[in-house]
C-alpha cells in the first residue's frame, strides 16, 4: 500500500520523533525537499517504505570511553558509531573528534554520506562515529590513550566487508595511525579496516589530498560548464584543515589565487594571494605546531580578523571548508552583491538551508557537499581497493582515477538536476544519490 506521508508530514515525524537533533532534520529536509517530485512519480519507493528506513540508522554504538590524561586523571567522554545504511556495500565513512559531537551530529553526517558514497560509483555504504572529544592542547601521549580506549569498544563492530572507518575533524594521519594500532593489536588482523593510513601500512597514494583536490576538479568541471576556468580566479577559503589546505595546493596550482584561510578564531585575508611558500607554513603549523591561523598574519604581515568568517572578501569562488553552518543566508548575500559565480562545499552542509535557496534563485554554481567533497571518500574506496588487492597504485594512477569519478559524479548530477537549461546540482545530487542506494534497497527487502 501507498504511504500516505505528506513530504511536511514526514518531516514534522522526525522532528517529534527526536527533538535535539536539529543538524539531522536540516540535512533530512534539504534532501527530502529537492528528491520529493522524484519519489512521488516513482510511487514503489514509498510503497516499499523506502523513505521511512533511509531515516532510521541501520544500527546506532553509543559507549563510554574512558581514559586517563597527563596528570593520572580519569577522564571520561562518550564515542559513537552510526552505521546508517549497508545496501550498496559496507559501511564507510569518517570519525570525528570535537566537543560538539552529539548522536544527531553524527546523524547528519551519516545520512548525508550514504548519498555521497552512492555517487561515487564505488560499493561503499555510509556510517559515521566519532566522540565529544577534544584533541585540540592535548599531548601525542593524551591522544593515543584516548584513540585506544575508543577503539577498545568499536573494534568488535569493524572489518574491512563490515565496516570501514577514515578521518574527519579532528582525526588525521595521528589519529588514524594510533585507532589502527590498537585494532591490529586487538583482532590480531591487518586488514584494511581503515582507511587514510599510512603510505608505509597500507595506505593510498592522495588520501590526505583527495577532498581538497577533489573539490577543486568538481569546480573545474561546474565552471566548465560555463565556459570558466579556476585559472585567474580570486579564491575565499575557510578552515585550515585537511580540505582547505589540500583545496589551496590544488586551486593554486591550477593558476588561481587565494586569499583567505581561517580557524575558529578568525580569518587572514592576504590580498597579495597564499602562495606555495606560504601554504607550506600553513601546514606546518596546523599539522605540526597545532598553532593558529592568526600567525599566518603576523608571519607575512596581512590583515587577521578575529571572531569573523571570511565571506565579506570579494572573490569569484566561495570554498567553505571548516563545518556545518559556517555559511548564512546573510553571508551569501554578501558573497553575490561581490559578484560570487561559484560556491562549492568542501565541508560538509556548510551553508544553511537559506544561504543555499539564495544561491540557487540567483543561478550561480552551487556544488553541494556530497558531490563536491567526495573526493576523499572516493580515494578511501580506492584505499580499499588497493588493501585488496595487495599492492599500491602510482599518485599518477590514484590521480587520475580521482578525476574520473569526480567526472561521473558531475555528470550524475547534471542528468539528474537539469531544469530548463539550468543545472539544480543539490537535486541532481540528491536525486542520483537516492536512486541508487533505494534501488538496491528495493532488491534487497524488507530488511
Ligand atoms: P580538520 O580538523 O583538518 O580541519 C577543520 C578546520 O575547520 C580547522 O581549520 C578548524 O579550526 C575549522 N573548524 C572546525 N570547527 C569549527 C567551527 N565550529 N567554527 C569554525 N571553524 C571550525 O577537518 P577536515 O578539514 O578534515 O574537515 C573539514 C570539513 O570537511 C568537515 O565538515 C568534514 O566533515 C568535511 N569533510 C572532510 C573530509 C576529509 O577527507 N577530511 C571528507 C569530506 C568532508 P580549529 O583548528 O580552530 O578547530
Amino acid at each position: 500500500m501507498k504511504s500516505s506521508k505528506s513530504l511536511s508530514d514526514t518531516l514534522e515525524g522526525l522532528r517529534k520523533r527526536y527533538p535535539s537533533e536539529t543538524e539531522f532534520h536540516q540535512a533530512v529536509a534539504a534532501v527530502l525537499t529537492s528528491i520529493w517530485p522524484f519519489v512521488e512519480r516513482h510511487p514503489k519507493y514509498r510503497e516499499a517504505g523506502i523513505i521511512e528506513r533511509l531515516l532510521e540508522p541501520e544500527r546506532a554504538i553509543l559507549f563510554r570511553v574512558a581514559w586517563k590524561d597527563r596528570h593520572g586523571a580519569v577522564q571520561v567522554n562518550r564515542g559513537y558509531r552510526v552505521q546508517m545504511n549497508s545496501a550498496i556495500g559496507p559501511y564507510k565513512g569518517g570519525l570525528r573528534f570535537h566537543p560538539t559531537v552529539t548522536l544527531g551530529t553524527l546523524k547528519f553526517l551519516a545520512f548525508e554520506q550514504v548519498l555521497k558514497n552512492a555517487l561515487t560509483t564505488l560499493p561503499l555504504g555510509g556510517a559515521k562515529g566519532g566522540a565529544d572529544f577534544d584533541p585540540k592542547g592535548k599531548t601525542d601521549d593524551e591522544v593515543m590513550a584516548f584513540c585506544q580506549a575508543f577503539m577498545n569498544e568499536l573494534y568488535r563492530h569493524l572489518g574491512h566487508d563490515i565496516d570501514v572507518p577514515g578521518g574527519d575533524i579532528g582525526v588525521g594521519t595521528r589519529e588514524i595511525g594510533y585507532l589502527f594500532g590498537q585494532y591490529k593489536r586487538l583482532t590480531m588482523q591487518f586488514g584494511g579496516s581503515f582507511t587514510g593510513k599510512g603510505l608505509y601500512w597500507g595506505g593510498s597514494r592522495i588520501r590526505e589530498e583527495a577532498t581538497g583536490y577533489g573539490l577543486i576538479y568538481f569546480v573545474e568541471e561546474m565552471l566548465r560548464t560555463r565556459g570558466h576556468s579556476i585559472s585567474g580566479k580570486i579564491v575565499a577559503i575557510s578552515g585550515s584543515g585537511n580540505v582547505a589546505q589540500h583545496a589551496a595546493e590544488r586551486a593554486i596550482s591550477a593558476g588561481a589565487k587565494v586569499i583567505t584561510l581561517s580557524d575558529s578564531d578568525g580569518f587572514i585575508h592576504d590580498p597579495d594571494g597564499v602562495d606555495e611558500e606560504k601554504l607550506a607554513f600553513v601546514k606546518e603549523l596546523k599539522n605540526v605546531r597545532r598553532g593558529r591561523i592568526r600567525e599566518y598574519a603576523r608571519k607575512f604581515k596581512c590583515a587577521y580578523h578575529p571572531g569573523k568568517r571570511p565571506w565579506g572578501v570579494k572573490c569569484n569562488v566561495a570554498l567553505p571548508c571548516a563545518t556545518q553552518n559556517e555559511l548564512d543566508v546573510r553571508d551569501a548575500m554578501e558573497l553575490l552583491r561581490n559578484g560570487v559565480m561559484c560556491v562549492a562545499e568542501g565541508a560538509n552542509m556548510p551553508c544553511t538551508r537559506e544561504a543555499v535557496a539564495a544561491f540557487t534563485r540567483k543561478k550561480i554554481l552551487f556544488g553541494p557537499g556530497k558531490a563536491a567533497n567526495a573526493g576523499g571518500v572516493s580515494v578511501s574506496g580506492l584505499e580499499m581497493t588497493q588493501n585488496s588487492m595487495r599492492f599500491q597504485w602510482t599518485r599518477d594512477e590514484v590521480d587520475r582515477r580521482l578525476r574520473e569519478i569526480i567526472r561521473a559524479i558531475h555528470s550524475q548530477c547534471v542528468r539528474f538536476g537539469e531544469q530548463k537549461g539550468f543545472t539544480d546540482y543539490v537535486v541532481g545530487a540528491n536525486v542520483a544519490g537516492f536512486r541508487k542506494v533505494a534501488e538496491a534497497m528495493l532488491e534487497q527487502g524488507v530488511v
